[in-house]
C-alpha cells in the first residue's frame, strides 16, 4: 500500500481535482479502518507523524482547552514515556500548571485509587499509558475512564505499546484522547494516529491549511496513512493469534531466563497485565554496560532502557521509579518473526555472556 501511493499516484489529497481525489480516498478509507479497530467514527482519527506527534497534541491540545475552561493542574505517572512526560512538564512549566506525578508500585503499574485521588476539580487533563514500554506494565484503563468520565476530567491514554497485543476500544476505555504509532504494529515508522474524540474541545499545536478538523495542519501523508490503515486491519485480525503465539515464546523465555542462577523477572506477575511481547529481567554479578554491549557482539539485541533517547545508554527513569536497581536489567521482546529457535539461541546467548562476564568478576570497565 505504502509503494502504491507513493508510486505512481500523485496529487494533494486535498485537492478537487481527480488526482488528488484518489489519494484523498486513500487516506479516507485509512481513516474508516483505524475507526473501525478502535471502535471509534471516522471524524475522530487524526493522523500525525508518529506515537510523539499524537502524545504532543492530544496533551498540549487537551491541557491549552481545558485552561480556557479556568483548569490549572494536570495528572500524569511516573512511568509514562517522554512523548507524554516531556509535554506534560513543559506545558506545566510554560504555563504555571501545577503537575502531579503519580507514582507506580515495583511492577510497574499505577494505582487506580492513586490517580483518581489526585485528581481535583481544575483538572484540565489525566493522562497515564495503557501499556509501558520497558516492563510491559498494564493500567487498568477502563477502570480510570470511567471514574474520569464521571467527574467530567478528561482522559488522555498512550496506547502505543497496547495496540498490537492488547488491542483497543475507545468505548469501553471511555479515553477523550489516544496516541498509537503504526511502527508498532507492523506499518511503517513516521505515521500514527491521534484518536481524539468529537466534541471534547481541543487546541490545534499546529496551525495552517485546516486539514483534519483544523486540529493538525499539513498536507496528508497518503501513503503512509493508507499504510497505515492497512496495518491497523491487518493487526487487528491477528491479534488473538499473535497474542497466544508470544505467550508461548514469552513463558518459554521467561523459564529459560530465570533457570539461570541469579535472575529475576521484573514488571507485573499476573499475566492479565503485562504485555506477552515484554520479558524484562535483571541479572546478579554483571554490569550492566559490560552486558549489553556483549549480548549484542553474540547477535542479541536487547535494550536496557528506552531506545528513543540519543543511543546512549542512560539510567532508565522506569526502573527508578519502580525501586528496581537499574544497573544490570534488560528487557528481551518477541515480534511476529519471533520463533522458537530464536528464543532457545537467546537464551543460550545471555547464559553463556552472563557465565563469561562473570567469571571476570561482572566485566565492568571502569
Ligand atoms: N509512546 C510509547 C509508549 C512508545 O513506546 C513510543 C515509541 O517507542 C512512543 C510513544 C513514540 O512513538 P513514535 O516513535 O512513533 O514517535
Amino acid at each position: 500500500e505504502l509503494l502504491r501511493w507513493l508510486g505512481d499516484e500523485v496529487g494533494n489529497p486535498s485537492s478537487t481535482h481527480a488526482a488528488g481525489r484518489a489519494l484523498r480516498t486513500a487516506v479516507e478509507e485509512a481513516r474508516e479502518r483505524v475507526a473501525g479497530a478502535l471502535g471509534a467514527h471516522p471524524q475522530d482519527v487524526v493522523f500525525t507523524s508518529g506515537g510523539t506527534e499524537a502524545d504532543n497534541l492530544a496533551v498540549k491540545g487537551l491541557v491549552w482547552a481545558g485552561m480556557e475552561r479556568g483548569r490549572r493542574h494536570v495528572v500524569t505517572s511516573a512511568v509514562e514515556h517522554p512523548a507524554v512526560l516531556e509535554p506534560a512538564q513543559w506545558i506545566a512549566a510554560h504555563e504555571g500548571l501545577e503537575l502531579t506525578v503519580v507514582p507506580v508500585g515495583r511492577d510497574g503499574r499505577v494505582d487506580v485509587e492513586e490517580v483518581l485521588g489526585a485528581v481535583r476539580d481544575d483538572t484540565a487533563l489525566v493522562s497515564v499509558m495503557a501499556a509501558n514500554n520497558e516492563l510491559g506494565a498494564v493500567n487498568d484503563v477502563a477502570t480510570i475512564g470511567a471514574a474520569l468520565r464521571e467527574r467530567d476530567v478528561p482522559f488522555h491514554t498512550d496506547a502505543v505499546q497496547a495496540f498490537a497485543t492488547q488491542g483497543v476500544d475507545v468505548a469501553a476505555w471511555q479515553v477523550d484522547a489516544l496516541a498509537l504509532s503504526a511502527h508498532k504494529f507492523g506499518g511503517p515508522a513516521g505515521v500514527g494516529v491521534a484518536y481524539l474524540r468529537r466534541g471534547v474541545p481541543v487546541v490545534p499545536v499546529t496551525h495552517g491549511g485546516g486539514q483534519d478538523r483544523g486540529v493538525r495542519s499539513g498536507t496528508f501523508a497518503a501513503a503512509l496513512d493508507a499504510a497505515c490503515g492497512v496495518a491497523v486491519e491487518e493487526a487487528t485480525g491477528g491479534r488473538a493469534e499473535l497474542r497466544d503465539r508470544l505467550v508461548a515464546l514469552g513463558d518459554r523465555l521467561a523459564g529459560g531466563l530465570l533457570a539461570i542462577d541469579g535472575v529475576r523477572r521484573n514488571g507485573p506477575e499476573d499475566p492479565r497485565w503485562r504485555l506477552p511481547s515484554h520479558v524484562h529481567v535483571s541479572i546478579d554479578g554483571v554490569d550492566g554496560e559490560a552486558l549489553t554491549f556483549a549480548l549484542d557482539q553474540a547477535g542479541l539485541c536487547v535494550s536496557a532502557g528506552a531506545a528513543c533517547g540519543a543511543g546512549a545508554q542512560k539510567a532508565s527513569p522506569v526502573l527508578a521509579a519502580t525501586g528496581i536497581d537499574g544497573d544490570a536489567a534488560i528487557r528481551l521482546s518477541l515480534g511476529w518473526t519471533s520463533t522458537d529457535e530464536d528464543v532457545d539461541r537467546g537464551i543460550a546467548i545471555v547464559a553463556e555472556t552472563v557465565a563469561k562476564l562473570r567469571a571476570v568478576g561482572g566485566g565492568a570497565v571502569r
